[in-house]
């Protein structure tokens, strides 16, 4: 079955005492909410996970990190391994989103490869995908987002896609205030799903959780959550604070 979900993704935000701070308020907060219609899930930076995930309850509130290592273990300086994140605690990890794909060149070959070592360490995936601005002014929206998906997901099996969240992300929506509406954001997902139905059939299509993120708040999640698609969001700076991100987790 279809699950919604809400995640934060806190990027390079906070101190640890911090983070565990603000892991605490969100875990008080859903655990005190009555009848909540999705899944909350916090994306830390790495050196926060152990920490945070002895604060949280993970059946209330999941817990992600934001990328993990294109290579199993060895001799690579600063890279954290998807089996290091796994051994935190974390249950999700966040992969491509655009900011290691434009910052730190990250390929869709190198993103399948820390995908496939995600599910083998038994870590849940969100999956990012978006257009800049000039592709979508250009028309080339559908076939970025084909090729980011098919490119790094579509060797998987549909055992392993169940545990495959996609994240829409039009990049130029992205922290910079501008939200797709929630038509433009709703015919992306809509195409997204139907790509999934091509590769593994609509039953599996329907089952797929795919979320909207870029400058989604309390004052617009509800609006882009109704649409038959929208099962949720990816939430970068209202993620920061508790409140906010209440606000949006209780939009549905
Ligand atoms: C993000 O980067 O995943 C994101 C959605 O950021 P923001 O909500 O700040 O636009």
């Amino acid at each position: 079955m279809r699950r919604n979900i809400v995640a934060g993704n806190w990027k390079m935000n906070t101190t640890v005492p911090e983070g565990v701070q603000l892991a605490k308020e969100v875990c008080e907060a859903v655990s005190a909410a009555q009848g909540l219609k999705c899944d909350v899930i916090v994306g830390v930076p790495f050196t926060h996970l152990t920490a945070v995930r002895e604060v949280i309850d993970i059946e209330k509130v999941g817990l992600a990190a934001q990328n993990c290592a294109d290579h199993v273990s060895g001799a690579y300086t600063g890279e954290v391994s998807a089996a290091m994140v796994a051994s935190t605690g974390a249950n999700y990890v966040i992969l491509g989103h655009s900011e290691r794909r434009g910052y730190y060149n990250e390929t869709p070959e190198m993103l399948k490869t820390k995908v496939d070592l995600a599910l083998e360490n038994g870590l849940k995936v969100i999956f990012c995908c978006g257009e800049s601005l000039e592709e979508r002014e250009a028309g080339k929206v559908e076939d970025v987002i084909k090729a980011e998906i098919s490119e790094s997901l579509f060797h998987l099996t549909a055992e392993q896609w169940a545990n495959i969240v996609i994240a829409y992300e039009p990049i130029w929506a992205i922290g910079t205030g501008k939200t797709a509406t929630s038509d433009q954001a709703e015919e992306v997902h809509a195409f997204i799903r139907g790509l999934v139905a091509e590769k593994f059939g609509d039953e599996i299509a329907g089952d797929t959780t795919i979320l909207y993120g870029g400058s989604c708040k309390p004052s617009n999640a509800a609006e882009l959550f109704a649409k038959p698609d929208i099962d949720g969001g990816l939430i970068g700076g209202a993620s920061l604070k508790a409140g906010d991100f209440m606000g949006i987790v209780t939009a549905f």
